[in-house]
């Protein structure tokens, strides 16, 4: 290479327009491709902050920095691809559902409708796993390649088989970045995956689709998840959150995010809700700049927002969502409650979610660095 000529950005450059400015969002999309093409240069550190492991390895290729959510080449390609329209992006149909399994709803974050669709997946043969994210603490999950229906169960919404006190676990964290479970599964070529994440982690795997590199190549669905912020923080931070709140960590038996935080304590009829606005000394520094409310580059997008209690608000956006959630529905796998579904109500969901995007948008546009 000649002096002349512009070397591609690499990951020296995302350390400086991305880890420097404290807008890493940790999804891991860097790593997942360096380490599935067996360069190896990179890995996620224990922070969850990617870091150079074998800085010698590094080719210089600019995969990592491209695929990067925060860097915004390749984002007018996405936005073709996806049709995207601002502020919640392309969609065909926006409907309130639920799982039809009892137990699924049971223990479900909201109406079971992920899982449910996982399930048929797999029992349909479009899929050969799934990554998903178990559930570990309050607070604490992993990511999970779940290989049948029981795998998919154990990673469900609110399933707090949790042995031990809260206390011994030290660090939190609401983030999973489930994506790097992708380089197990690079060697087999034939493997079909869906992936349940956030938009940030969704929006890596859609860059590394528009370059066609693995591993994102296995994957055939995405389930995305409405993300409105993310929470990190130890065990002092814990202290003075059960402290300001009046309630303990050990007594938590369900917890949602909706347009806030929703908190499940034994013993007690009514939730706990706290604002997010009452939580910004734990948001994750990332999510401050973070745009994307409803997953725009999703095959479907899920959340609680604009739904009752019981039920997901499922906001279909491609063909190939289409078509699984349509199998989902005729196979009986999931249900749309009709005095739900009146055009009325999809109304209000639509404006809520439009609304709930715009706060989001502004508060990215507020804090940008
Ligand atoms: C971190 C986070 C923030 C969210 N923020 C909002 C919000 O602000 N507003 C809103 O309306 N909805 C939000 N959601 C989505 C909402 O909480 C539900 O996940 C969604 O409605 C689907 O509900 P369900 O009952 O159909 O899912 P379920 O059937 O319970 O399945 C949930 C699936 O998500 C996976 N999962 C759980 N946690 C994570 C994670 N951290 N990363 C990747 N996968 C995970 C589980 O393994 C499971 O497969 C958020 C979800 C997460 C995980
Ligand atoms: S080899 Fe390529 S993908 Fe890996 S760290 Fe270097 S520039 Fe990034
Ligand atoms: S790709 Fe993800 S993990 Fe890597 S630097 Fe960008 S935001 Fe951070
Ligand atoms: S708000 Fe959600 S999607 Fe955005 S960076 Fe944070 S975790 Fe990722």
């Amino acid at each position: 290479m000649t002096e002349n000529e512009v070397k591609p950005k690499s990951f020296v450059d995302l350390i400086k327009e991305v880890h420097e400015k404290g807008i890493c969002g940790e999804c891991g999309g860097c790593v997942s491709f360096c380490s599935a093409a067996e360069i190896g240069a990179i890995d996620i550190s224990t922070t969850g902050l990617p870091y150079y492991s074998n800085e010698e390895n590094c080719l210089h290729c600019g995969i990592c920095y491209l695929i990067c959510p925060e860097i915004h080449e390749l984002d007018e390609e996405l936005n073709e691809r996806f049709n995207f329209k601002p502020p919640i992006g392309n969609w065909s149909k926006i409907v309130t559902a639920q799982a039809s399994d009892p137990q699924i709803q049971k223990f479900a974050t909201d109406g079971g409708v992920v899982t449910a669709i996982l399930i048929a997946l797999l029992e349909n043969n479009l899929i050969d796993a799934a990554i998903v994210a178990k559930k570990i603490g309050p607070f604490q999950r992993t990511p999970f390649f779940a290989k049948n229906k029981q795998d998919i169960i154990d990673a469900i919404g609110t399933n707090y088989n949790i042995e031990g006190p809260v206390s011994e676990l030290g660090k939190y964290n609401t983030f999973v970045p489930t994506i790097t479970e992708l380089k197990k599964v690079v060697s087999s070529d034939k493997m079909k995956i869906a992936v349940v994440g956030v938009p940030c982690q969704i929006h890596s795997i859609r860059k590394m689709q528009e370059l066609k590199i693995i591993p994102a190549h296995v994957v055939e669905y995405t389930l995305g998840l409405f993300c409105y912020e993310n929470f990190k923080f130890d065990d002092a931070a814990r202290a003075r959150i059960e402290e300001r709140f009046n309630f303990s960590f050990n007594d938590i038996e369900k917890m949602n995010i909706k347009e806030n935080l929703i908190i499940n304590l034994k013993n007690k009829d009514e939730p706990l809700i706290i604002e997010f606005s009452d939580l910004q000394d734990i948001m994750r520094h990332a999510c401050r700049v973070c745009e994307n409310f409803t997953n725009y580059f999703a095959d479907i997008s899920f959340g609680g927002i604009a739904s009752q209690q019981g039920l997901t608000t499922t906001l279909i956006r491609t063909k190939a969502g289409e078509k699984i959630y349509k199998l989902a529905l005729n196979k009986g796998y999931i249900n749309e409650p009709s005095d739900s579904n009146t055009s009325i109500e999809k109304s209000k969901m639509i404006a809520q979610i439009i609304s709930f995007s715009k706060r989001k948008a502004n508060r990215a546009e507020e804090f940008q660095p």
